[in-house]
């Protein structure tokens, strides 16, 4: 039975460890920080005392691998999945245009929501229906190459179409300006959400942080099953032997006690490690992209949905927390250095004009955050530097959300490809 040493407790080395956990299988995991989760945990609001997210994250019905993960450990209650496809997209007149979809008749239902879909005249809803039937012909591979904005101006979308939905869909699922991702990205994440059938198409919330959500009942499961998860362990080098790794070092320790060695790091972490050329190659073509997350406490709060599309603005969504609202920017480099006081005077200006239940003294309190590196931007050249990346140890498996070269950084991506790792290990065990 083979000992599998994991590195960096995200999503993606939860993921594996917990599917070899649920195998029988030993691991140990490094992670470097004191906590769980890297780029998704939550935390407690100082001011408040409330637990908040270090941005807001949402899931899709097609997360397939992120929904038996969450089953796996036990934690399908603290999600909240919509009977059907419902997104109230709010224009900076302050009218409301949604997107639904009956849950009955896929996919008639997306057609109807499309045809329905009152922020485009009647003519764009068909040339936008026109392009979502035809992306049954059209292959993501082929695209690589064709920026997303150029795609869509390629298929007749005009710039309010590209305003009022597109852009809105692929900033969400890309976290990257139009002009820079690639289609291929974009057209094979739009498969996957609207071509799965019906399930696929729902939004998927947590109803808990998501530390609660994924992080402790993952590190909970996987030490029960007799993995070991051992946190504020940086590890500091990886040392080759011919054809295979023979030692993980920490800033104090040393491993040598595996069969197989997991990377779920970040690029950015694993290429400083062991000095693979391959990396480098890949690393000069990987550039990213920040979120910004504002978090606001209010002294009343009227918003009515659980969320909201804000169409042509800076501020992309609106998450209702009920104690708080929680807005969302995708793409966020001109905020990164913006001072705080001067993003919530402008983002107010923006949320009144767009909502008449909001004004800036309605604020009791906030907090922004900004994480620079939030997700990589995929382009062109980022796809190719790892669509074809091998490494040649065998006992070395990578995975985390940049590793595989068509899907965007997304947690479904970081969970799969740790799904894939364990599946790999559990095949070796045969
Ligand atoms: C603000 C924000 C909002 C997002 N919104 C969404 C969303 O709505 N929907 C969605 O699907 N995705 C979203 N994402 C993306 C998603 O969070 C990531 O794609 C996913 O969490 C990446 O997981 P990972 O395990 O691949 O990498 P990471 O989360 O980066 O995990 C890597 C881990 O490795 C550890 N590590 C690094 N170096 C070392 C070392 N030397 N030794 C040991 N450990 C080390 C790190 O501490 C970290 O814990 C969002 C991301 C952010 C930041």
């Amino acid at each position: 039975m083979s000992r599998v040493l994991i590195l960096g407790g995200g999503l993606a080395g939860l993921s594996c460890a917990a599917f070899l956990a649920d195998a029988g299988i030993n691991t140990k995991l490094l992670e470097a920080s004191p906590k769980l989760g890297g780029r998704a945990y939550s935390f407690q609001d100082s001011k408040t005392g409330d637990t908040i997210d270090n941005g807001q994250h949402i899931m899709m019905g097609c997360y397939d691998s992120t929904l038996e993960l969450i089953e796996t450990i036990g934690a399908s209650d603290k999600i909240d999945i919509q009977e059907y496809l419902r997104v109230v997209f709010i224009d900076r007149k302050g009218v409301e245009h949604k997107l639904e979809a009956s849950s009955s008749f896929y996919p008639l239902n997306l057609s109807k929501a499309i045809l329905r879909y009152s922020a485009l005249s009647i003519k764009k809803r068909f040339r936008v229906l026109d392009l979502f039937l035809d992306l049954v012909c059209i292959e993501a591979d082929d695209l690589i190459d064709t920026k997303v904005l150029q795609w869509l101006k390629n298929e007749h979308q005009d710039d309010a179409a590209i305003s009022a939905l597109w852009e809105i869909l692929a900033i969400g699922t890309l976290n990257s300006d139009i002009k820079k991702a690639s289609a291929a990205v974009f057209v094979n994440i739009l498969k996957k959400i609207f071509f799965a059938g019906n399930e696929a198409t729902k939004i998927i919330i947590p109803n808990v942080g998501l530390s609660e959500l994924f992080n402790v009942p993952a590190s909970k499961f996987i030490e029960q099953n007799n993995g070991q998860i051992l946190l504020s362990k940086r590890v500091t080098g990886i040392e080759m032997e011919e054809n295979s790794i023979k030692r993980v070092n920490t800033t104090n320790e040393t491993y040598n006690d595996f069969d197989f060695v997991v990377s779920a790091l970040p690029l950015y972490s694993v290429e400083k490690l062991a000095g693979f050329p391959e990396f480098e190659e890949i690393a000069k073509e990987m550039s990213y992209s920040p979120i910004l997350s504002v978090h606001i406490w209010l002294k009343e709060n009227n918003f009515n949905e659980r969320f909201y599309g804000i169409i042509d603005s800076p501020v992309h969504w609106l998450f209702n927390h009920d104690k708080y609202i929680t807005i969302v920017t995708s793409a966020a480099d001109k905020f990164v250095t913006t001072p705080d006081e001067e993003i919530i005077e402008s983002f107010s200006r923006e949320l009144s004009n767009v909502f008449p239940v909001f004004s800036r003294d309605l604020i009791l309190s906030y907090k922004i955050i900004r994480e620079k590196r939030a997700t990589f931007i995929p382009t062109a050249e980022s796809i190719k530097a790892r669509q074809n990346f091998r490494l040649k140890f065998e006992n070395f498996l990578l995975c985390g959300d940049w590793t595989e070269a068509f899907l965007p950084a997304t947690i479904e991506t970081a969970v799969l490809s740790g799904k894939k790792a364990a599946e790999y290990i559990l095949e070796q065990n045969l």
